[in-house]
């Protein structure tokens, strides 16, 4: 009997799960539905871009529709409401309910405000091509509005976190940000540009030498690093930090942390920490008729600790997700899960950028890790391209 395999979320957990699954079986042998929030594949990795206005948004949001064109995969565009893992059913808001056979948890991660008081309501984030689009659109307010307000909050711009995602937008900023000033007329000197970390160092990730790397790289295009400072409140444009000291700002954005996806940490599965745990399988290990993709679950490496949720693991664990669901319909052996670790990169800017290669963690930086992160995003494009031509 023909089963149906619903797959929540379009991002690279989803649109590799929904491919996979097809590649493994037949029309006749299962229904492919996706459900995603937004009619785009978003390619999240290079959002710091879209926030800077260095690249198009069509480069970075792929119509979901168009990618799957005659693949027979369902796209339904809606927020998923209610996920009843027990009466094997799913819920929008615009209140349509889907049941299944298999479902696909890939529902992604949530900004975490560690319930730092003022910060949600007064910040911007950098989860979607929405986000990013209003992120460029701010800035580029500010920097007008000061051309004739002169108040320095306008020209005055912070990235709260250290981590990939606040550095490299904190690279791109640096880059654009004298153009927008040329723009409206405004000088750049006037312009303070500035990345709040908790931590001693941002991106603990690389070496001592790549982080320095990094940080000089910054700091000659005008970044000032605040290290070791948290921040700890923020009360309307002004933000507090840890030692006392208050920044007056009219653009924050919050790049301090992700959690997993609340509709998956609350519909029954079991979770660690919020986010979903999976066997070797990549199946719920409360639900094994649910599998599980991206940063909505945990998987943990041999030594028990749990791998950071990167794009990689997301799209790797993706199409094992669709193979085994296949191999489940068709009683067959499932595979497990074994990923590979291409390495990290980090842009810094247009030209600059810092990373570790393979496993190895053969280090790069400059013009090369720049071109890494280019190719390594273009192998994305071009995988999921030849996905889509071997799939049924
Ligand atoms: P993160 O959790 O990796 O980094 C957040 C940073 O914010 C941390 O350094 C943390 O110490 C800091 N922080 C937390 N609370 C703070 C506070 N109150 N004040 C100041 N700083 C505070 O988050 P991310 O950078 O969004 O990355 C999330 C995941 O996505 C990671 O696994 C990362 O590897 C991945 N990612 C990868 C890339 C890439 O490969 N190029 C790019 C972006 C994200």
């Amino acid at each position: 009997m023909r089963k149906e395999i619903l797959i929540l979320g379009g991002g690279y957990g989803g649109l590799l799960s929904a491919l996979s699954a097809r590649q493994h079986l037949s029309t006749e042998e299962a229904g492919i539905t996706v459900v995603n929030r937004v009619g785009s594949h978003q390619i999240i990795t290079e959002l710091h871009r879209l926030a800077a206005g260095n690249v198009a948004e069509k480069a970075v949001a792929l119509p979901l529709e168009k990618l799957l064109k005659g693949k027979s995969i369902n796209v339904v565009v809606g927020e998923v409401q209610k996920i009843d893992v027990e009466g094997k059913q799913v819920a929008l808001s615009n209140g349509s309910s889907y049941r299944y056979d298999n479902l696909v948890l890939a529902l992604g991660s949530e900004t975490n405000y560690f319930g730092i008081p003022g910060l949600q309501e007064n910040s911007l984030t950098l989860k979607s091509v929405a986000d990013a689009n209003k992120v460029f659109a701010h800035v580029k307010e500010r920097i007008k509005a000061y051309a004739t307000s002169k108040n320095k909050a306008d020209a005055t711009f912070v990235i709260g976190g250290g981590g990939l995602t606040g550095v490299e937008l904190v690279g791109e900023l640096a880059d654009e940000l004298p153009d927008i000033c040329r723009q409206y007329g405004v000088d750049f000197a006037d312009v303070s540009l500035s990345l709040v970390e908790a931590m001693p160092t941002i991106l603990p990730i690389f070496s001592p030498e790549l982080i320095q790397r990094a940080v000089s790289s910054l700091e000659a295009r005008g970044v000032e690093f605040l290290t070791g400072l948290a921040i700890t409140e923020v009360n309307g444009n002004v933000v507090t930090l840890k030692d006392g000291r208050t920044i007056e700002t009219n653009t924050l954005v919050w790049t301090g942390g992700v959690q997993g996806s609340a509709l998956v940490g609350n519909c029954g599965i079991e979770v660690n920490r919020g986010r979903a745990t999976v066997n070797e399988h990549l199946q719920s290990t409360s639900h094994p008729d649910v599998f599980l993709a991206g940063d909505c679950a945990v998987v943990f490496g041999p030594e028990g600790r749990p791998y950071p949720p990167t794009a990689q693991l997301a799209w790797q664990m993706g199409e094992l997700v669709g193979a085994n669901i296949a191999a489940s319909i068709k009683n067959f052996k499932m595979d497990t899960f074994k990923p590979i670790f291409s390495g990290t990169l980090a842009s810094l800017g247009r030209k600059d950028g810092i990373g570790t290669i393979g496993e190895s963690g053969i280090e790069l930086k400059g013009t090369p890790a720049s071109l890494m992160k280019k190719a390594s995003n273009a192998r994305y494009l071009t995988h999921i391209n030849g996905l889509f031509s071997l799939a049924y």
